[in-house]
């Protein structure tokens, strides 16, 4: 099963990503972490690409479908994959279309997480994430149980240079401009299924896992 998760930055589509792909053993597919670790491992890939995520711009097309080509490579994802802030675009979710095809597969189903403008600009602002184990707190509703350290690895927690104000707005007129019209792309394939976002993360996994159960079944 390949499952697109589409929203707007800070939907909490890693969250909800990292979660699913635990619950349904698919692999878990995510650009974004895959360019951060590439900026952080220091590779000429990750130098290209830090520019245009500090400043809340979407990493060229050429380079990302790239890195998802290669990542469709791996074994692990051959049964299935949740995809995590990818595709961005109409051409990356034409390029996924046609990968999956070559492979007999195809997206089998688009969840939107949907959240508010007003929403997202208080999460983001809110949130902080572990440079060393990815995981993200978020200051009101998931916050750490020691401020200022990762629950999970003990490490000081940070805030993303493209979750500084002037990125956060860029990056949500990117999503305007740029991925909102994936929407549209993927009801008219009828694959898109809608969830509301503004709930607890635990309300959201129930009705991402439910939303899931009659595709996998
Ligand atoms: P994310 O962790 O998904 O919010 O991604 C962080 C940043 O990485 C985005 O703001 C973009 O700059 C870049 N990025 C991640 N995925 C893509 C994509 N599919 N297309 C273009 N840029 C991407």
């Amino acid at each position: 099963m390949y499952v697109v998760i589409l929203g707007p930055p800070g939907a909490g589509k890693g969250t909800q990503a990292v979660r699913l792909a635990a619950a349904t053993s698919l692999a878990h597919v995510a650009t974004g972490d895959m360019f951060r670790d590439n900026i952080r491992s220091g590779t000429e890939l990750g130098r290209l690409a830090e520019g245009y995520i500090t400043q809340g711009e979407l990493v060229p097309d050429r380079l990302t479908i790239d890195i998802l080509m290669d990542r469709l490579e791996e074994p692990d994802t051959v049964s299935g994959a949740i995809f995590d802030g990818f595709p961005r675009t109409i051409p990356q979710a034409q390029s996924l279309d046609e990968a999956l095809q070559d492979r007999n597969r195809q997206v089998d189903v688009a969840l939107l997480i949907d959240v508010a403008e007003a929403e997202i600009l208080r999460r983001l602002s809110g949130r902080w994430t572990c440079p060393n184990c990815g995981a993200v707190f978020q200051e009101r509703t998931d916050p750490p149980k020691r401020d200022g350290e990762c629950d999970n690895c003990g490490k000081p927690l940070a805030q993303r240079p493209d979750d500084a104000p002037a990125a956060i707005r860029n990056r949500l007129q990117v999503y305007r401009e740029q991925t909102a019209p994936l929407v549209a792309y993927y009801e008219k394939a009828g694959l898109l299924i809608p969830i509301d976002g503004e709930r607890p993360p635990d309300a959201v996994q129930t009705a991402l896992l439910g939303a899931l159960e009659p595709i996998s079944a």
